[in-house]
């Protein structure tokens, strides 16, 4: 088998990493993984059972029942399938992200998902968007890029998101859950937020979505021709 190639895009909530790297997947052909999806899923269902995403034992004893799918519809976006349900749009409120962040703190479950992200990139060229991807789940890839914007900005863009969803969230709100979950993300002793040592840092603060993109096109094609 061809060697595969793998754009590792890491960085804080709010950055733009999702919209970004589906659209150079659309344009590249590559498959896009959103793996905070993943995290989401489980979180999500360890909330149905009604586990505390901190209780470890909890976490422990019941990831086991959890069957995680990925698909992609014809559009190219991806679904999570929790136990064969289809849970992509109940996994994107506030309360899934916090629980998410919580959850994914736990070796158990960075073990099991892991293998399940390394799994995808092995058999398809991929853009993997997270928050170790480069520091940890793909230490090899191609590219790797740290996508970063100021707490506010990102705040802004989530509310604008999550009210275009119908949510009922304000920019406070959503400030506060950025400003814990990047704490949390970047001060858990397993596979914590960082920017990998050989990664490009993109601060989209004061870029538009174009402008990103033309970016990101730059640094892709110093590793590969495009
Ligand atoms: O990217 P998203 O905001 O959907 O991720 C939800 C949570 O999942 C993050 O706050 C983070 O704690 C966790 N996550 C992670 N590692 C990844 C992707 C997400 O720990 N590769």
């Amino acid at each position: 088998m061809s060697k595969t190639i793998s754009i590792a895009i890491d960085g804080p909530a709010g950055a733009g990493k999702s919209t970004i790297a589906k659209a150079l997947a659309k344009e590249l052909g590559y498959h896009y993984v959103d793996t905070g999806a993943i995290y989401r899923t489980v979180a999500y269902f360890l909330d149905l059972l009604g586990i505390s995403p901190k209780d470890a034992d909890g976490v422990e004893r019941y990831l086991d029942e959890l069957t995680i799918g990925i698909e992609y519809d014809e559009e190219g976006k991806q679904h999570m399938l929790m136990n064969g349900m289809d849970v992509s749009d109940e996994i994107r409120t506030q309360d899934i992200s916090q629980k998410a962040s919580l959850v994914s703190a736990h070796a158990v479950v960075r073990d099991v998902l892991l293998d399940m992200q390394r799994n995808v990139a092995r058999k398809h060229n991929v853009i993997m968007d997270g928050r170790d991807i480069g520091t940890v789940v793909l230490p090899k890839a191609t590219v790797k890029i740290f996508l970063t914007a100021s707490a506010e900005v990102r705040a802004k863009r989530r509310t604008d998101e999550l009210l275009a969803k119908g949510q009922k969230v304000t920019y406070e709100q959503t400030l506060k859950d950025i400003q814990q979950r990047d704490y949390q993300d970047s001060h858990r002793p397993i596979a914590p937020l960082k920017q990998a040592k050989d990664a490009v840092l993109l601060d989209t603060s004061e870029l538009d979505i174009p402008q990103v993109l033309e970016r990101m096109k730059e640094i892709i094609r110093e590793k590969i021709a495009l």
